[in-house]
């Protein structure tokens, strides 16, 4: 082996000892280049056999209970239907995430039960608004029962859960309505804040007569048949929610501490 004598020799073998270091340097890091990415190549392969875990949003992110004695809670109720309006409405609520009060008649949702199921698929609350809309003024406790014992009966046959929820039709309450409500275990849910979405005012009127009217634990009235009323709905859902309030279900409001019989809200009469 011929060994360096002068400078010039020296510093030409310490240069290709420098060069041969780096080369050996960048083959290496090619080589764990290569290497990370067959590994993440395996990986990725093995992942598409295993079966999909879900993460447990729970376990991870509790969310505070909901409580709307504290939270500024207001409930979306649509009376009347089912109808064909129906599943544009359970659309629109879908869109935003919604979850909804219906309070349906009993002889519309004998005539069209897939909307009834489509409704508490969906996670709605399917209330009684009596079998076909009489007027209770004037009425026995036994012409009362009759009309939400036979609409309890095709709300069942549906496919959803006996309701716990009454509304009277017009929002009439009478001794012989309580009576009945009590003798059935329902609350008899009415409102305060009501848009007369019924007479077609237009959606953008609709919206303006629920945000200027909302307060918290509003219960707001709307009707189940009406194309306006769903067009106004995303709007109604940004602007509650723009103001800060918790869109929730007629049993999230009130709880389960009013008793039979009792009346929520008055509602106009009429
Ligand atoms: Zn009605």
């Amino acid at each position: 082996m011929k060994r360096p004598q002068t400078a010039v020799d020296l510093m030409i073998a310490f240069g290709a000892a420098v060069l041969s270091s780096a080369l050996i340097t960048a083959v290496h890091m090619i080589d764990v280049r290569a290497q990370a990415r067959q590994a993440e190549a395996e990986v990725a392969a093995l992942s598409d056999d295993l079966p999909r875990i879900q993460p447990r949003r729970a376990a991870t992110q509790p969310r505070p209970p909901l409580d709307c004695t504290k939270m500024p809670c207001v409930a979306l109720t649509f009376d009347d239907g089912p109808s064909p309006m129906t599943q544009p409405l359970l659309d629109a609520l879908a869109s935003r995430g919604v979850k909804a009060t219906f309070f349906v008649q009993g002889y519309r949702a004998a005539a069209r039960p897939g909307d009834i199921a489509a409704i508490v698929a969906a996670g709605h609350v399917v209330g009684n608004h009596a079998y076909n809309h009489p007027r209770f003024k004037g009425k026995g406790v036994n012409f009362v029962i009759g009309q939400l014992r036979s609409a309890d009966a095709a709300i069942v046959a549906a496919g959803a859960p006996r309701p716990t929820f009454m509304r009277s039709p017009y929002g009439e309450r009478t001794k012989a309505q309580a009576q009945a409500a009590a003798r059935l275990g329902l609350v008899n849910v009415l409102w305060n804040v009501d848009p007369n979405d019924w007479a077609n005012p237009g959606a953008d009127v609709v919206v303006q007569r629920v945000l200027s009217a909302a307060k918290p634990g509003a219960i707001i009235l709307m009707h189940d048949m009406h194309q306006g009323t769903v067009d106004a709905l995303p709007q109604i859902i940004d602007g509650l929610r723009a103001a800060g309030y918790l869109l929730v279900t007629v049993p999230q409001l009130i709880g389960d501490k009013v008793a039979p019989g009792t009346n929520v809200f008055s509602g106009p009469k009429g």
